[in-house]
């Protein structure tokens, strides 16, 4: 098949640490894309057997009734989920490294009609409960706005993740608070995989009411999902996709790909090789003077402090990845295809440069 030849070359291809979207699409994924497309005509907007089947996989992933839905990628996902969620005078809580937050160029705002985002910044990424009240109960009355969700992101914008007691209590505040519970998951695939539970554990038994549910980062080429477990959540939402551009005509290409991350559960394998090549990097890294890890590596990241010329000397050699916080904490991603020998490689050049 096409794929394996691809997947071949790719042995000899170099790879990069820059984000985990520099992978491309994965094999089993790319398989059943082709496959949805060498079917012939299929309806279009979602109304195809490809779509039905992956939103019923999914929601036996979660063990329950949830609504599901498709779009283009996460920051459509969390844009359109937050919207269902906020009043333009609401506010929505979330952490100051959230993704929401840094990295949307203002859509949860924008498709919240106006939505005020009010952060912490709390060690390692993660909210506290401490932090959610403090927010939560900042402000009174007419002249503020409202706080209305609760944003969490897992695994974190730091590569750590939130324990299902971590999650209940901080949902539990939320709720405290009449606050809906939203959570971010286009890594959501690496912490349950670090963490071994179930992702219900992780979501709808901790109190999130609606995930975005991330695809792209975990194999697919394009297709984030967003799960309603609060059913009443999703009134409309269709007609909310739609008007954000966000309805995918050939919808079966990209539910067809889902499938193949569900099929015999791919997407979860393709998160614990991720995890485990970013735990082989971190492992190598700490034996390199002058270098310090930054935060747990609990997810498919590793975050260390990388001394300045340690970094012009490692991109000198052609390795990318970005230099995240000040001049020396740098993000290290890894991915779905990440090779054991990327790593030794990258090790072994930190190792020399740090000697010369
Ligand atoms: C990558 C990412 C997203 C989605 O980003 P898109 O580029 O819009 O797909 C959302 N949240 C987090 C934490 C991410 O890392």
């Amino acid at each position: 098949m096409a794929w394996t030849v691809l997947h071949d070359e790719r042995s000899t291809m170099r790879q990069q640490f820059a984000s985990d979207n520099n992978a491309g699409i994965c094999p089993a994924a790319l398989a059943r894309f082709i496959e949805a497309n060498d079917a012939g005509h299929a309806a279009g907007y979602g109304e195809d057997r490809w779509t039905r089947q992956a939103r019923e996989r999914i929601a036996a992933l979660f063990e329950a009734d949830c609504d599901v839905f498709f779009v283009f990628n996460g920051t459509a996902a969390n844009a359109l989920a937050l919207a269902q969620l906020c009043r333009p005078y609401n506010a929505l809580i979330g952490h100051a490294f959230s993704h929401v937050e840094t990295d949307e160029a203002g859509a949860p705002e924008f498709f919240t009609g106006g939505a005020k985002l009010m952060t912490a910044g709390t060690p390692l990424a993660k909210l506290t409960p401490e932090a959610v009240e403090s927010l939560a109960t900042r402000y009174s009355g007419p002249h503020h706005v409202k706080p209305a969700a609760l944003s969490l992101t897992q695994a974190t914008e730091l590569g750590t993740v939130y324990t299902p007691v971590q999650l209940r209590e901080l949902s539990a505040v939320a709720r405290r608070h009449g606050l809906k519970v939203h959570m971010d998951g286009a890594r959501f695939a690496n912490a349950v995989a670090r963490l071994g539970c179930a992702p219900a554990d992780l979501t709808r038994h901790a109190g999130v009411d609606v995930l975005c549910f991330g695809g792209v980062k975990n194999g697919l080429a394009v297709g984030d999902c967003i799960v309603f477990f609060d059913r009443a959540l999703s009134d409309e939402f269709l007609w909310r996709i739609k008007q954000a551009g966000q309805l995918n005509s050939k919808m079966r290409l990209v539910s067809a790909a889902w499938l193949g991350l569900l099929d015999g559960g791919v997407w979860l394998a393709n998160a614990r090789h991720a995890n485990a090549m970013a735990d082989r990097l971190a492992t190598g890294l700490i034996d390199v003077p002058g270098v310090r890890l930054i935060a747990p590596v609990e997810a498919n990241a590793v975050f260390a402090e990388i001394a300045p010329d340690l970094q012009a000397a490692l991109r000198a050699r052609d390795w990318q990845f970005y230099t995240f916080l000040g001049a020396t904490g740098c993000r290290l991603m890894c991915s779905w295809d990440t090779q054991a020998s990327t790593i030794d490689r990258f090790l072994a050049d930190a190792a020399a440069a740090a000697r010369a």
